[in-house]
């Protein structure tokens, strides 16, 4: 199996690439953010939940984003594979998906994390704003929060990661293609 953890801050581009790699590899696309987002669309317990953390820029507690990932992981028990983007975001929800890998025999094959200097983040996800109708988007001292959790609190996991020689970082930067054409480098060398 391939499994990829897509690393990054927020505006990185995570979503974006994830959309091409799964069509090229065929993979599951796992993302927390979106599952998260369609919970609260739905108006489960879980979205409202969810929601509060999201719209001041917050983590969502790991014992509730973890059990959330392992009934998502339980729906696709015959994937080629999976593209995190958005989880682990914390050390305890990396140890959590090893656990989880690891009783459907399988195991987290590379970290690519894309990097891009909080600058261009901010802009970037500035003018996401304007098209992608999500409130933690519009308002700056909410992407200010979100940056600043991510250096705190998503940034161990990179450590995580290159502890188990798992880690590698790509430019960011540049047109979505140029983007992908890193990333499909990285990954050729993994299949
Ligand atoms: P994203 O779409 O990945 O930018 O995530 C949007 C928001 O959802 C984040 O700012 C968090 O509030 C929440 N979220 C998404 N993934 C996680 C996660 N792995 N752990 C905790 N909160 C998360």
């Amino acid at each position: 199996m391939l499994n990829i953890v897509l690393f990054g801050p927020p505006g990185a581009g995570k979503g974006t690439q994830s959309q091409f790699l799964i069509e090229k590899f065929g993979l599951i696309h796992l993302s927390t953010g979106d599952i998260f987002r369609r919970n609260i669309k739905e108006g489960t317990e879980l979205g409202k939940l969810a929601q509060s953390y999201m719209n001041q820029g917050k983590l969502v507690p790991d014992e509730v984003t973890i059990n959330m990932l392992k009934a998502e992981l339980e729906k696709y028990p015959d994937s080629k594979g999976f593209i995190f983007d958005g989880f682990p975001r914390t050390q305890a929800q990396a140890k959590a998906l090893d656990a989880l890998l690891k009783e459907k025999n399988t195991s987290i094959t590379r970290m690519i994390a894309l990097e891009v200097p909080e600058e261009e983040l901010k802009r970037r996800l500035a003018d996401r704003a304007v098209t992608s109708g999500r409130l933690d988007d519009a308002d700056p001292e909410v992407i200010q929060k979100r940056i600043d959790v991510y250096m705190d609190e998503t940034l161990p996991v990179k450590s995580y990661y290159e502890n188990q020689n798992k880690y590698c970082g790509i430019n960011g930067v540049g047109a979505i293609e140029e983007v992908t054409k890193r990333l499909l480098d990285e990954i050729n060398t993994l299949i």
